[in-house]
């Protein structure tokens, strides 16, 4: 096995690639044998080498005739919520197991188009709901710097896979923090692009006006190259933005003189770890050198974002997750007496917990009588918190604060709802508004986790938090930073 692969960015395979120093066979050969080398992580769900080494062969043929683009012939994984062809689209749920999709979501066909090659199927929390990758029906996945740690969710199998190199990139889903919160607990990279800009299409749907696609890599750069690949208008998804795709890496070297990055003050203060904190005031610092300007900024709007997302992703989850009935796909119980009793049955033993909890609070939510209460007036406040964002963007260029309040934290500590829904905050209101967000690896804890910092932008201005990312990345060394053993 040549282990100066492992942790090789998309960039550098990409070079190798073109140079014809490696094969896309020989990588995909690579990643398969760690993908098995390191199953006990449970970070892939569903691998199948056959279909991966057609594609890679496919890839290389591509190559050899002098088609192949900058992403041909590198590997990557998606998160278990896109369906495809070829492998199974569970959403890690007992109630899809082993369902196959009779087709791609366009996410996934649009990395097929650009010739990557698929290693499988990432783990993550049942039907993306969750923060600690612990409500998976086909269990825990664990994060590769510490095996008492959670690697965060609901993106952790796509998070510990490119922590621990079983692929240099992955796709991941952020509906309230998905993608950046696991980004940050395993010192990885983490971009949720601007709402609409992905298209939805056959991503299992969770809370349709917040899911986004979008990617967990080593490095900004490796973000940039392949989000071109991934965005554009899809006439499949309604609430796609009828936007062309763009270079995202064009921006990356603009580096940070003269940009405002605002920072909310309040959120660096009380309830946010110290080391974590510590690690962040660096950041800033390093950015004040660098040529930015700080600007201390206040959201107050924002920091009713919990309450707001709570009650809007468990009435969309309500409505979403009734398509599972037992009766067009989806596990169908074996014995009942009439249609009632097999829908009842089939949803009682198929769903976990989380999904219930939520279907149920949606459902009330949603119910006459409490519906102006509660998901009326969420919807008020949500439109507040994007204004308050709005009116912020007019002031400074990006906003960098924390993620969590603290690093990854042990399993089961979590495990009271009430305390992993408060521990969403700092996620959840870029998602309410619809703004492109990212996680930067930027410390580790005495604890021997990752830490990560957020940048958040506005609408559709991902190239400059990528090119943000990346000045930072120029001068650090956080994100070359691997877990030991892997
Ligand atoms: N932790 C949040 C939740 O449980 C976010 C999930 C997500 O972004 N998919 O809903």
């Amino acid at each position: 096995m040549r282990n100066d692969l492992t942790f090789k960015t998309v960039s550098e395979l990409s070079k190798m690639l073109a140079a014809k120093e490696i094969s896309a066979v020989e990588l995909a050969e690579h990643f398969l044998a760690r993908i098995e080398a390191h199953k006990d992580l449970n970070a892939y769900l569903d691998v199948r080498p056959e279909v991966t080494l057609e594609q890679a062969r496919a890839a290389d043929r591509l190559i050899a005739e002098g088609k192949g683009g900058p992403l041909t012939g590198i590997p990557l994984a998606h998160k278990d919520i896109f369906v495809t062809k070829e492998w199974a689209s569970t959403a890690a749920s007992k109630m899809l197991e082993g369902y196959m999709s009779p087709f791609d979501a366009t996410v996934v066909a649009k990395f097929k188009e650009a010739g990557m090659v698929c290693l499988g199927k990432l783990n993550c929390d049942e039907f993306a709901m969750g923060s600690g990758n612990e409500n998976s029906a086909f269990g825990k996945v664990f994060n590769p710097w510490d095996n008492q740690a959670v690697p965060g969710g609901s993106s952790g199998g796509s998070s510990a896979a490119v922590a621990a190199g079983l692929c240099p990139i992955a796709t991941g889903t952020d509906t309230g923090g998905s993608i950046r919160e696991p980004a940050a607990f395993t010192g990885v990279t983490g971009i949720k692009p601007t709402y609409g800009r992905p298209s939805r299409f056959g991503m299992i749907a969770f809370a349709s006006s917040l899911d986004t696609a979008g990617l967990l890599g080593h490095t900004a750069e490796d973000c940039a190259m392949a989000l071109g690949a991934m965005v554009g208008f899809d006439p499949n998804d309604s609430t796609s933005v009828d936007r062309p795709t763009e270079d995202f890496t064009r921006h990356l070297n603009d580096g940070v003189k003269g940009l405002r990055i605002g920072v909310p003050r309040k959120w660096m203060g009380e309830g946010l770890d110290p080391e974590v904190r510590a690690s962040i005031e660096a950041a800033i610092e390093q950015y004040r050198e660098l040529g930015a300007e700080i600007v201390d900024i206040e959201l107050p709007m924002a920091e009713l974002g919990v309450p707001v997302y709570y009650v809007v992703c468990c009435a969309e989850a309500s409505t979403n997750l009734s398509r599972f009935d037992g009766v067009r796909y989806g596990h169908r119980a074996q014995e009942y007496t009439d249609i009632e009793d097999m829908i009842r049955k089939s949803r009682t033993e198929a769903f976990g917990d989380e999904p219930k909890r939520r279907i149920m609070i949606g459902t009330y939510v949603l119910s006459h009588g409490y519906f102006d209460a509660y998901y009326l007036k969420a919807q008020k406040v949500r439109r507040l918190i994007s204004e308050e964002f709005h009116q912020t963007f007019k002031n400074v260029d990006v906003i960098l604060c924390p993620i969590t309040t603290g690093t990854a934290y042990d399993f089961g500590a979590n495990a009271d709802p009430v305390s992993a829904y408060l521990s969403d905050l700092y996620t959840v209101p870029a998602s309410l508004a619809g703004l492109p967000g990212m996680s930067v690896p930027c410390g580790m804890h005495s604890n021997g986790r990752p830490i990560g910092f957020q940048l958040i932008g506005e609408t559709f201005t991902e190239a400059r938090l990528l090119s943000v990312a990346h000045a930072w990345q120029g001068v650090t060394d956080w994100h070359r930073r691997h877990p030991t053993g892997y």
